[in-house]
């Protein structure tokens, strides 16, 4: 028996898009199996023909096979379409975000459902302070740390300071008085849930979602920590010794663990990452594990050769000779003067020479260039 996809989801043969999106929407209201926990099976059937109809029909070019054959797919087996979910029921989360690229909330809207019934079928009950927290891993943080180009070549500690949560010195994390303690939740009686009850439009519900209360840990603090107010954690400026590894690239992310934020009642801490910023030096440019320093020279100096001070990327200065003739751009290689790498493999210091030509050269300058350029006869 065939099964007829426009009758499923009652709209004409010619139905628009918009149409059938439409029908699709208000059958899932009707017929998803977690609206009709008192008919289940029922629903479920009645959502997976709906669903495959809607996989059908929505999609323009299985709507055209299905109109032209009756059916979908290369099935021998007298047609028939299975939707993509095979056996499995989609929540009605995943289908609206899939489908309708919407919440639970654009979807029922708070008109149909009073907020309370909203808030304990979707599980967002509104914190109390009063709850024991149940405890959780701390969260990860992340900071920058500049630092300059030396710092960065030549590696070695660094403290470093930033905010952090940290487990509350007076109640340990937990969250409660010193001296006080739990009492049973009276929301959910001690079970971490709650089950609901109600009557809406839609059908009959019955819900069972993480107690608000308590959250889901059935017992609350009988005096909250006046400290903390019952987080189990506080704010604190807090110091870390780092260690820079030498020649480290800017963008580097370091890892210290356990210098995250404590976690919620108790929990333990997260980890900090380091990215690492280097402040560029105006006079090094750094490629990859060499460094190039541009020295300028006189042309007398490039004609006659000379010794020159060469700065070094980590600090200090060095002496180069420069041999005479030396031509505008010549590179020089320092070897093992730049980037240290984790290999221990050093980087070369390249040094390029520019030569300074005077644009305007004193009078007695003059006159003896001049003399030059007349015994080579250019002048
Ligand atoms: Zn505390
Ligand atoms: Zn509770």
């Amino acid at each position: 028996m065939k099964k007829d996809y426009y009758e499923i989801l009652g709209v004409p043969r010619n139905a628009t898009q918009e149409e059938i999106k439409k029908a699709y929407k208000r059958l899932i209201k009707k017929w998803h199996p977690d609206l009709n926990p008192d008919k289940r099976e029922e629903a479920e059937r009645r959502f997976k023909e709906i669903q495959e109809a809607y996989e059908v029909l929505s999609d323009p070019q299985k709507r055209a096979m299905y109109d032209k054959f009756g059916y979908v797919g290369e099935g021998t087996h007298g047609g028939g379409y299975t939707y993509s979910g095979g056996g499995r029921i989609p929540s009605l989360e995943e289908i609206l975000r899939e489908f309708f690229g919407e919440g639970l909330g654009g979807f029922f809207g708070r008109d149909f459902f009073g907020s309370d019934i909203f808030d304990v079928f979707f599980g967002e009950g509104t914190a109390t302070r009063e709850r024991a927290r149940a405890a959780r891993h701390g969260e990860d943080i992340e900071i920058t740390l500049t630092i300059d180009m030396v710092e960065a070549i030549r590696g070695g500690r660094k403290e470093v300071e930033y905010e952090r949560y940290e487990a509350c010195p007076k109640c340990g994390g937990t969250g409660a008085e010193p001296g006080s303690g739990y009492r049973t939740c009276p929301k959910c009686g001690g079970t971490g849930y709650i089950r609901q009850e109600s009557r809406t439009p839609f059908g009959f519900f019955v819900t069972q979602t993480v107690c608000d209360m308590c959250g889901g840990t059935g017992k609350i603090i009988e005096k909250v920590c006046s400290m903390c107010g019952g987080s189990g954690r506080v704010r604190r400026r807090h110091k870390v010794v780092i260690n820079i590894p030498p020649g480290v690239s800017d963008g580097a992310r370091l890892r210290v663990p356990g210098g995250g934020n404590a976690g919620e009642g108790g929990g333990d801490y997260g980890d900090l990452y380091i990215i690492v910023r280097v402040r560029e030096d105006p006079r090094f440019k750094r490629s990859g594990q060499d460094i190039i320093y541009d020295a300028t020279i006189d042309y007398t100096q490039a004609i006659l050769g000379a010794t020159i001070d060469v700065p070094l990327p980590d600090g200090g200065t060095t002496k180069l000779k420069v041999p005479p003739g030396t031509s505008h751009g010549t590179i020089f290689r320092l070897k093992g003067m730049g980037v240290p790498s984790s290999s221990g493999r050093r980087g070369d210091l390249m040094v390029r020479v520019n030569v300074d030509i005077p644009k305007s050269p004193s009078r007695r300058e003059r006159k003896l260039i001049e003399e030059i350029a007349k015994m080579k006869g250019y002048i």
